[in-house]
């Protein structure tokens, strides 16, 4: 049981406390999901359009204060203002699109009803889940969860939101900006707190959970939710590779390697951790790269660790590393200082080292030389995980896309499905499960309902004690002509 004290957020450039914010408890996490119940009632019932008028307010309200929540962000993550304000800019896009898409992905579908029910009218009808809650990671603290809350509340549920213990400021600046416009209240709540007040989430009514952090706490957070039945969405880490291709455009390749690699020094989900290039042009790569990544102002380009935690992630990865052989062409197994870590890029990696298998979450970017374009995606796919890829090539980025196990691929550029609203983002195997964003996205807080109907009557009854031996013949000479002709066809 969690207690109900107050915990203190600090800024980890500095270590200087920010602000102090209360540690909700399980009782009092369990009351704001009842309150949450009786407002998702009324926030269904408010309609689509009245939704969409107050999400697009919303969408509105942070863009007038967009300079104040970045730099809330820059101060509780550490990450550079420009940084936090491309996050804000695109969490606001996804609102936008949420709201004004939300109808049509939820508009009742008719479907057809087939040859031997012909006589029935076949209807999907979708409706919100409930009540959704949201647990979100310190890393991109309003963008990630904006994937789950937009797409919530404007399929018409409310929300409880649980931001990470690193970035509770963020998280209650959210809720409150919703309250600015919201027509009344319990629509978005927030609930700050540790580990414990995520947890209590995970054991609340909640109708579905929608989780984004570690593989490890994701296993937990589904092994809860499986004890009442409690649907959820996985984003967990990656380890993403970069495959570049003997047509690629080396400069651009390696300009956008190294920032997908380095950017919010490491703490990207969808950031390159391992870069696959063929032989043929590794050389040149190699050398374009390690020069950028020199170039590098650490505190200015990209700030701290947010999370204390992963340094010590961060250098085990480096000296295993080190330890099989990897050669380090920029930074080495020294480049943690204090709460920075300085780029660090390595070659000739063994593939079973912890810098290749586990998720770094740091600045540091492994560079291996591959025989051939089949090479590399096969080793991009021997990964337990599979969030996202970026292939490099000027001809076959289509075909290679196509052949990699994960839930995105960016062709000649990275990142850029995170900004495209219209399209689901999410992994496989140990990335996750279930998906945000998009129509896929949407639908996730929606559950469908099939509804069938008799247009007419028709002399024969299938469901019925008065069923007729008529009624069977005509069924199974129906069957034996629709289905039964095709083991003629051997081929
Ligand atoms: P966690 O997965 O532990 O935390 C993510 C969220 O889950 C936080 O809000 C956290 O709360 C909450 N939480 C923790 N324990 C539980 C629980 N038992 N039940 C319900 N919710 C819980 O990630 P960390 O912040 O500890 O980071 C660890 C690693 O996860 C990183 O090193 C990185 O590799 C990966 N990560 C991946 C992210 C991604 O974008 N995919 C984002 C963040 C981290 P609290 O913060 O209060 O503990």
């Amino acid at each position: 049981m969690s207690t109900n004290a107050n915990f203190e957020k600090f800024d980890p450039r500095s270590g200087e406390v920010l602000a102090s914010y209360k540690n909700f408890s399980q009782d009092e996490v369990f009351e704001v999901v009842e309150e949450a119940h009786n407002a998702a009632i009324r926030w269904q019932e408010f309609g689509f359009t009245a939704r969409k008028r107050v999400l697009l307010r919303w969408a509105s309200y942070i863009t007038k204060n967009q300079k104040q929540i970045s730099q809330l962000i820059e101060s509780e993550c550490g990450k550079p203002l420009g940084d936090a304000t491309l996050e804000v800019s695109i969490a606001i896009d996804h609102i936008s699109w949420a709201a004004k898409h939300a109808q049509q992905i939820m508009r009742r579908q008719d479907r057809p009803s087939g040859l031997l029910m012909f006589n029935m009218k076949a209807q999907v009808q979708r409706s919100p889940v409930g009540v959704v809650g949201v647990i979100g990671p310190w890393n991109y603290p309003i963008f990630t969860p904006m994937g789950s809350i937009a797409y919530a509340l404007a399929a018409g549920n409310a929300v409880v939101f649980k931001p990470s213990e690193f970035t509770p400021g963020v998280g209650k600046w959210l809720a409150d900006s919703f309250a600015q416009v919201a027509p009344f209240e319990n629509i978005l709540t927030t609930v700050t707190g540790l580990a414990d007040t995520g947890k209590a989430l995970t054991q609340s009514r909640v109708n579905k959970i929608s989780f984004t952090g570690s593989t490890r706490t994701a296993k937990k957070v589904a092994a809860s939710c499986a004890e009442s039945m409690i649907p959820v969405v996985l984003e967990c880490g990656g380890k993403d590779p970069v495959i570049v291709e003997k047509d690629a455009d080396i400069k651009l390749a390696a300009e956008y390697a190294l920032w997908s690699a380095m950017a919010n020094a490491g703490q990207s989900c969808i950031g390159a951790e391992r870069v696959y290039v063929v032989e043929s042009v590794a050389e040149e790569f190699i050398d374009v790269i390690t020069k950028m990544a020199k170039d590098l102002k650490v505190g200015k380009d990209y700030g701290p660790a947010t999370m204390p935690s992963q340094l010590q992630v961060i250098q085990s990865h480096l000296d295993n590393a080190a330890s099989k052989g990897a050669k380090f062409l920029v930074g080495g197994s020294d480049s943690i200082k204090g709460a920075f870590v300085e780029p660090v890029i390595m070659i000739d990696v063994p593939e079973d080292s912890t810098a290749m298998t586990e998720e770094t979450f740091g600045p540091t970017l492994a560079i291996n030389k591959v025989t051939n374009t089949d090479e590399a995606i096969r080793l991009s796919n021997a990964s337990n995980y599979g969030l996202a890829a970026a292939v490099f090539s000027k001809r076959n980025g289509e075909k290679i896309a196509s052949q990699l196990a994960c839930g995105m691929v960016s062709i000649n550029s990275v990142f850029l499905f995170a900004a495209i609203a219209s399209v689901p983002f999410g992994g496989i195997k140990n990335s996750g499960y279930g998906r945000i964003h998009g129509a896929e996205g949407l639908l996730e807080y929606t559950y469908a309902r099939t509804v069938v109907k008799t247009r007419f009557k028709i002399p024969l009854k299938f469901t019925s004690f008065k069923r007729t031996k008529l009624s069977e013949k005509v069924l199974t000479t129906l069957i034996k002509k629709i289905h039964g002709r095709n083991l003629k066809n051997k081929s």
